[in-house]
């Protein structure tokens, strides 16, 4: 797998004006003090607040134990001090002109929620990486990480079941005993790590009456993440002329109105990636790789009146600012219904739990469950949504059943 690193991070189209984000700092401060009456020494202060939470995220222990957590004020001040800040919280305080709040935030459908409900620290961590060490993306798509980690589990002897689903996970006594799979084959294992919907993983895959209702309680009370719509399109627009940036978000001016929009049942804005900017073999020649993304309600797509067709008009419509012309220079989608119309494709609750403070980090779900050998890992639980953190939520998940330590960072890898 190789990555390729990106141009500008990102690009706003605001209103008719479209203002870029460059990824090297001192450029992104400039871009953003440009255009907006506060003061550039405000908005750095932002950053570094941001860069010292990502330092020391990668300082805490992968799992905490009481003393850990006592230790927060002194070792990890400002995870501990704003624990509980939403994004709001913080950027209002380092940014005042709407506009510059505007663009700064403009990102927030990557974490999927507006920033008065966001918590603070994953867009922290977010930005921290993309302005700064810059926005990477695996070359010849995701598909290359899933096949590494594939071909690393087969290399130690691992076997690997594709496309078999598991339909039950055997407990007795408070313990697991093994897992059924859809073509009936029970596999009788001491250890399971579920990393599917944590929700099905106990109100499926397990009997109900076997789950502690306390448990079962507390997972009922946790809010899922929004889902995305998809279009995946082709064309043959020259693209790299038209956008300047990896990401071009379309939006109004604040979170809160695109989310209160996608709410209501519209498109609230869009994200605009041409992937073969980066990794042009992914097209034919003189083609592009189009993907365009809305953060959409989770139960969208079976919501009454809701319109897939309305929904892939609204989202080109948007795509179109980024790239003007693309609605006539569709060359290839991946979804069209039998009249050959657009068709969104819905991903589903795409982090896991909502990143709200009350979710996030410490208070997401930890890797135990109720039952002995039963772990979890993934986006529902600790540390967090999002491929980097789902890789760390397995290496800490792996090393809980291995009972290696646990206590350390989670640098170096080595188990
Ligand atoms: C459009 C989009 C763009 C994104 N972009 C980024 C990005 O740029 N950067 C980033 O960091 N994150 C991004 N994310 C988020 C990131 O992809 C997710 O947080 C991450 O993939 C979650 O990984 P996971 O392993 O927890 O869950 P998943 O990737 O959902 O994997 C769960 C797996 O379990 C399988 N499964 C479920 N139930 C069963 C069962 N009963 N039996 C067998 N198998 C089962 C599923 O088929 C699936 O393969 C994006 C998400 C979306 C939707």
């Amino acid at each position: 797998m190789s990555v390729g690193s990106l141009r500008s991070v990102y690009a706003v189209e605001l209103e008719g004006e479209r203002i870029v984000l460059p990824g090297e700092r001192e450029a992104h401060l400039a871009a953003l003090a440009d255009v907006g009456t506060d003061d550039a020494c405000s908005i750095a202060a932002l950053f570094d607040t941001y860069d010292q939470g990502y330092r020391e995220i990668l300082a805490v222990p992968i799992s905490l134990r009481v003393r850990d957590l006592l230790r927060m004020p002194m070792k990890t001040p400002l995870l501990f001090a704003k624990r509980k800040a939403t994004l709001a919280k913080v950027v209002d305080a380092h940014i005042r002109d709407p506009k510059v709040r505007a663009l700064h935030t403009a990102l927030w459908p990557y974490i999927g929620l507006p920033t008065s409900q966001m918590a603070f620290l994953p867009y922290g961590a977010m930005m921290a990486s993309y302005v700064g060490e810059g926005a990477f993306y695996c070359r010849g798509g995701f598909q290359t990480l899933a096949d590494a980690i594939a071909d690393g589990l087969t290399r130690h002897g691992g076997e690997l079941l594709l496309g078999t689903k598991a339909s039950k996970v055997g407990v007795s006594d408070r313990r697991v005993t093994g897992v059924e799979l859809e073509t009936g084959q029970w596999i009788e294992a001491a250890t399971v790590i579920s990393e599917g919907d944590v929700r099905d993983t106990f109100d499926e895959l397990i009997d109900a009456q076997e789950v502690p209702k306390r448990y079962l309680r507390k997972l009922r009370r946790q809010t899922p993440s929004m889902s995305a719509c998809l279009l995946h399109l082709g064309t043959d627009l020259d693209a790299p002329s038209l956008v300047e940036a990896q990401i071009t978000i379309v939006a109004p001016y604040s979170s809160e109105e695109s989310y209160g929009r996608s709410v209501r049942g519209s498109i609230g804005g869009v994200s605009v990636t041409v992937p073969t900017l980066t990794d042009p073999g992914r097209a034919p020649a003189g083609e592009h790789t189009v993907v365009v993304s809305a953060a959409v309600p989770i139960e969208c797509g079976e919501r009454p009146g809701w319109d897939d067709r309305k929904v892939a008009d609204e989202m080109l419509a948007m795509a179109e600012r980024a790239l003007p012309g693309l609605s006539n220079h569709v060359t290839f989608a991946a979804n069209v219904d039998h009249s050959g119309d657009l068709q969104p494709r819905y991903l589903g609750p795409i982090y896991g739990w909502a990143v709200e403070p009350k979710q996030a980090a410490a208070y997401r779900l930890p890797h135990e469950t109720p039952f002995v050998g039963l772990w979890l890992c993934g986006h529902w639980t600790q540390p967090a949504g999002g491929i980097w953190s789902v890789v760390a939520s397995g290496i800490q998940a792996a090393r809980l059943v291995l009972d290696r330590s646990v206590h350390g960072g989670l640098m170096p890898l080595a188990l």
